[in-house]
């Protein structure tokens, strides 16, 4: 019992060694993976989406800048203009070839003294202060800049979300004779936005300065018109439309998830751009290579465990047989018989059965080892014992007490029964040596029988029987004598 808890405390220490082994490297490896997916994120991914989008808007703009820039400054323009805008269809046709040529969406020419909007398609309309739609030419009007770039505000369709060249248009003399310019689909920066939703699940939202939601990707994350009113990031509104074009970096939790917003503003286009990024998505790889780690430890964990208690188990009844059985004869060995035999004295004082007690030895056995070696005098010692154990009942013990003594105790059993059992013990090892042919053969025995007396010691009984087996070897051995009453 007390080895049982030893091996089952030994296998509970293997068992958290190994759990917690297990586990320290498996966290500890997942949060450098995890570490590193943030920090890339954050420092990399995230700023690079911004950069990439930023110049691919700037590459997209700077050539309707120049169009614009070219169309007010162009004298065919302007000289129509002064001459008195006569010929519309000239002015049309002007629209109508640099829209084609530079293939943008729209060209436009508004005059300052007729207040006539004149439209790649014909004339348009007539641009007044009071109308709120009109209200971009007036702010032109009144620019210190050559031009502005401005966004369609008609966000509710999306296929025609233009942005808009508006370029200040002087005479000779610097007297401001209107705006012109063209206007551009954002298709190249709306499909890279496509691409990097698609590819990385970042998602990107541009908002003007007053936090409406200008151009998302089809999947939108901020729901909301408006920033502000966007679950989770609103409350981040403030800050992000603070943020100037060196950027800045923020996370929120939305829905229970942890979310990156890489956030900058573009100047060009009056416009902040936030790039999110799941970090719950993006830490999925590391976490799938810690479950697939953990399961492989709690694997070997339960190999190892049952190896272990394999092992110790073999091992265990290994020690218990080799410390209990003689090796020779394969009998108990004297310990162990020791212990029986105190048990069987525990139990016949409790019980009030009789234990009977015999004690033999092999007759001139001295002349056995010298006749045919130390090795054969083993080997008849290991018949000798095979024979007397076949002759006794299986609760019978019998143990291998000395040299060439050996000893067996009987439990619940009177002193004539005992001695009826020396004698079948000596007819047994007779009828064994007449049917040998070989040499050396077995040899009789001599066998002393006692009856355990109520308070005896084990040392006594153990003695009563060697006198008996004195008297029998005295008497001429080959036989069995009981203790004298
Ligand atoms: P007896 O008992 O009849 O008086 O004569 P004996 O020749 O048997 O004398 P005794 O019992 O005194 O001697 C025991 C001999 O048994 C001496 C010893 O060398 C031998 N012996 C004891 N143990 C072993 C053993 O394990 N193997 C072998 N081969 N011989 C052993
Ligand atoms: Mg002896
Ligand atoms: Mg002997």
């Amino acid at each position: 019992m007390e080895r049982m808890t030893g091996k089952k405390r030994l296998i509970a220490i293997l068992v958290v060694l190994l759990v917690a082994g297990f586990l320290a490297v498996s966290l500890s490896v997942y949060r450098v993976a995890r570490d590193t997916v943030l920090e890339s994120i954050s420092t990399h991914q995230l700023p690079l989406t911004g950069d990439n989008i930023y110049s691919e808007i700037q590459k997209d703009l700077l050539r309707p800048i120049f169009i614009s820039s070219m169309m007010a400054q162009d004298t065919f323009l302007r000289d129509w203009a002064l001459a008195g805008e006569g010929d519309e269809g000239a002015v049309i046709r002007y629209l109508k070839e640099i829209k084609d040529r530079y293939r943008t969406v729209t060209s436009f020419f508004v005059s300052e003294r007729s207040r006539t909007y004149y439209h790649h398609s014909g004339r348009f309309k007539t641009v007044a202060e009071t109308d709120e739609r009109d209200s971009w030419y007036f702010r032109v009007r009144a620019l210190t800049e050559p031009y502005e770039i401005n966004v369609d505000p008609d966000w509710t369709n999306r296929e025609t979300l233009t942005i808009f060249i508006n370029y200040r248009v002087f005479d000779y003399q610097g007297r401001f004779l209107g705006a012109t310019g063209v206007g551009l689909t954002v298709d190249t920066v709306r499909h890279l936005l496509e691409s990097y939703q698609a590819r990385f699940k970042r998602r990107i939202t541009f908002v003007d300065r007053q936090g409406r939601v200008v151009m998302r990707g089809s999947v939108a994350h901020i729901g909301a018109d408006n920033l502000a009113e966007a679950p989770g990031i609103g409350a981040l509104a403030p800050v992000i439309l603070a943020t100037g074009p060196a950027g800045a970096l923020f996370d929120y939790q939305h829905e229970g998830a942890q979310w990156l917003v890489n956030t900058r503003f573009i100047p060009e286009l009056n416009w902040h751009l936030m790039v999110e990024q799941s970090v719950d998505e993006s830490l999925k790889p590391a976490q799938a290579a810690l479950v697939r780690s953990l399961a492989i430890s709690a694997l070997v964990t339960v190999i190892v465990t049952l190896l272990a208690a394999v092992v110790l188990n073999y091992f265990q009844r290994r020690l218990e047989t080799m410390a209990t059985t003689d090796p020779l004869t394969g009998l108990l060995n004297r310990q162990a018989m020791e212990l029986v035999l105190a048990q069987s004295i525990r139990e016949a004082e409790r019980t009030k059965k009789p234990l009977a007690a015999i004690l033999f030895d092999l007759d001139y056995f001295k002349a056995v080892n010298d006749r045919f070696g130390h090795q054969a005098g083993d080997k008849l010692l290991h018949r000798t014992a095979q024979t007397v154990r076949r002759a006794l009942r299986a609760s019978d013990v019998v143990g291998r007490w000395g040299g060439e003594e050996f000893l067996v105790a009987l439990k619940d059993c009177p002193l004539d029964q005992a001695r009826g059992l020396a004698d079948k013990i000596r007819a047994a090892l007779a009828e064994e040596a007449a049917g040998q042919t070989e040499e050396p053969r077995l040899v009789t025995v001599s066998l002393g029988v006692a009856l355990h007396r109520s308070g005896e010691t084990l040392e006594s009984l153990v003695g009563r029987a060697d006198a008996a087996l004195y008297r029998a070897k005295e008497g001429g051995r080959d036989r069995a004598e009981a203790e004298a009453f």
